[in-house]
């Protein structure tokens, strides 16, 4: 793995920067300067907006398609980009168009306090959707605080209802706590979408079940293909459960599904409502049909790196930048310098295709 250090940092201005920096309070500096930054585009003309956020490695299960079954141990505090280093990089990117954000891990609820993280992003302007993905095992205790501190959407992961499956899926029990966070999530104003990933050998079978699920409580649910981002490394595209297979699965047991606009040109879903209009259904096809094209998504790792790609072979440094007060324009800079070195696609079906060091959790999806 390339990782690019915080390079402007290596730069002999080192000294002024820190100097300077050290005299103004950091809230200054980021109210002081709301100027537009250039947009971060990179060669291939892709304006980037969305920033997923990766707080913490850590989770409270171990599904097989992101985790080892053992881990040996996950990053300390100290090796966690602050929320204050966040809040600045979020900051400083919302100058250049990113207005999309969503919280991963890991679990993101493992990391504690993080309604003190949505309350920081929720007050930076031009950031108007702070999204999170969750196993919803901690989220009945949490929901409340987070929506009051500015959570706008939340996508909980639910691969299937049968404790069996889902005990072999994750490796962990929780099918209840993830059921009842789900309740706790419908109850409030938040957008809720479901997540699945379906496992050709392991949980094909839940599909149907997890719709009529879906449609019961009036929700969105999306398939997501299982990706080379496993941490065992077992990944074989027979495994992998199609969007267009998936869709035959589903209109021969609901009937025709009719195909909805994009509201996002960008998302990477393709959605679908039923004839009836109970509920929805999508498909994220990232291996039979990728959607990097339209891609404008970078990541921010949990340990502060930032990456223009969930395939990414590279990276580059902003904690060390945030932790050496760089400049809002040297952070910036570091971004561009990511954005520009992306490819135009994951490469997944190319001969020369290799799995990135990092798993799904080091990445957070
Ligand atoms: S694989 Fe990379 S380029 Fe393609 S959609 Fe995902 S993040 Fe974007």
């Amino acid at each position: 793995m390339v990782c690019h250090p915080g390079s402007q940092m290596d730069s002999p201005n080192t000294q002024r920067m820190t100097i300077a920096s050290e005299s103004l309070p950091e809230k200054y500096s980021l109210e002081a300067s709301r100027e537009p930054l250039p947009q971060l585009i990179d060669s291939f003309g892709r304006v980037h907006e969305s920033l997923r956020i990766s707080v913490t490695d850590a989770c409270n299960i171990r599904c097989r398609y992101c985790m080892p079954e053992t881990v040996a141990s996950f990053l300390p505090q100290h090796r966690l980009l602050s929320f204050d280093s966040i809040a600045r990089v979020v900051s400083v990117l919302a100058r250049s168009g990113i207005r999309k954000v969503r919280l991963t891990g890991g679990e993101p609820l493992m990391r504690p306090n993080l309604e003190r993280l949505v309350d920081k992003l929720a007050k930076i302007p031009g950031v108007d959707q702070i999204a999170m993905t969750t196993n919803a095992m901690l989220l009945s205790d949490q929901i409340t605080a987070l929506e009051s501190a500015g959570l706008t959407h939340i996508n909980i992961s639910l691969d299937t209802l049968r404790e069996a499956a889902f005990k072999r899926i994750s490796r962990r029990d929780g099918l209840d706590a993830v059921l009842r966070g789900i309740e706790s999530a419908i109850s409030t104003k938040l957008v809720v979408r479901l997540n699945a990933l379906l496992m050709r050998d392991i949980n094909l079978q839940d599909c149907i079940p997890l719709v009529e699920f879906a449609r019961a409580k009036k929700l969105f649910i999306r398939f997501i293909e299982f990706m080379p981002l496993d941490a065992d490394r077992q990944w074989s595209q027979d495994q992998v459960v199609s969007g267009t297979e998936l869709r035959l699965v589903l209109e021969s047991h609901f009937g025709p599904l009719t195909a909805i606009g994009r509201a996002d040109p960008a998302q990477p879903s393709s959605d679908f409502v039923f004839e009836d209009g109970q509920g929805g259904v999508g498909f994220i096809d990232p291996v039979s049909q990728p959607f990097c094209q339209s891609c404008n998504r970078i990541r921010l790792t949990a340990d502060g790196k930032l990456r223009n790609c969930l395939f990414s072979q590279e990276e580059w440094d902003l904690k060390a930048a945030c932790e050496s007060n760089a400049s809002d324009h040297e952070i910036h800079s570091i971004a561009t310098a990511c954005i520009r070195k992306k490819y135009a696609s994951h490469g997944i079906s190319e001969s020369n295709f290799k799995q990135p060091e990092r798993a799904m959790y080091q990445i957070g999806g």
